[in-house]
């Protein structure tokens, strides 16, 4: 059974994952602030952004597509 760790927020220093109060500096750790084993990993955002676009990109074509089918009903029954 290995020993689950985790970085203190404060301090840096390794402590267990269950642990509410930091051994090395004194400091109360909270869960939203815990800094775990991401501090290595590279943050993926430019993937979102490039989804973030894509779907702007779909809405404009939904909105302009609808407004001319729109103008076409319109000018069929007033023609
Ligand atoms: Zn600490």
């Amino acid at each position: 059974m290995t020993k689950k760790t985790i970085k203190c927020p404060y301090c840096s220093e390794q402590i267990l994952r269950t642990a509410k109060k930091c051994k090395h500096c004194g400091e109360f750790i909270d869960k939203d602030s815990r800094v775990e084993e991401v501090a290595d990993g590279v943050v993926k955002t430019t993937g979102s952004i490039f989804w973030k676009i894509f779907k702007i990109i779909i809405w404009i074509n939904v909105i302009l597509f609808g407004l001319i089918f729109v103008i076409l009903v319109l000018q069929s029954s007033f023609l």
